[in-house]
């Protein structure tokens, strides 16, 4: 379990880095992340996560399932400093800008009417006693 962070009277966090020293950062309003570390970071690797969200079906024979977790996440300190969308999927975990994000969420409608039209065969196939 990591350790509580240390917390300055300000607000802001300190973060013991392996290679730049002691690193007092302010988080985003969305960052839900506390940044107590294990072992000391790289300053590149500091990172602000928001709430992470994923789609929930309550599938009879399963249960609750969640799928593609959706979360805010930025490294200030790194060479790719921007906010971005990091998205869980079968390859991984992406990081996508507003154009990526938005060509993920179209595959996703896009295959949520495939699943639709694949229930409708499903119902065919067992109306049919197949
Ligand atoms: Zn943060």
């Amino acid at each position: 379990m990591a350790p509580a962070p240390r917390r300055n009277p300000d607000g802001s966090v300190t973060v013991p880095t392996l290679d730049a020293g002691d690193v007092r950062l302010s988080c985003p309003p969305w960052c839900v992340f506390q940044h107590g570390y294990v072992d000391p970071p790289a300053k590149t690797d500091i990172v602000h996560r928001g709430e992470p969200v994923w789609a929930l079906a309550d599938v009879p024979e399963h249960g609750p399932v969640s799928m593609v977790e959706v979360g805010l996440v930025q490294w200030p300190y790194s060479d790719r400093a921007d906010v971005y969308l990091e998205i869980t999927t079968d390859d991984g975990q992406l990081e996508c800008g507003p154009a990526g994000s938005r060509a993920v969420a179209a595959a996703l409608q896009q295959h949520a009417g495939h699943i639709l039209a694949m229930v409708g065969q499903l119902e065919e196939i067992r109306g049919a006693g197949r």
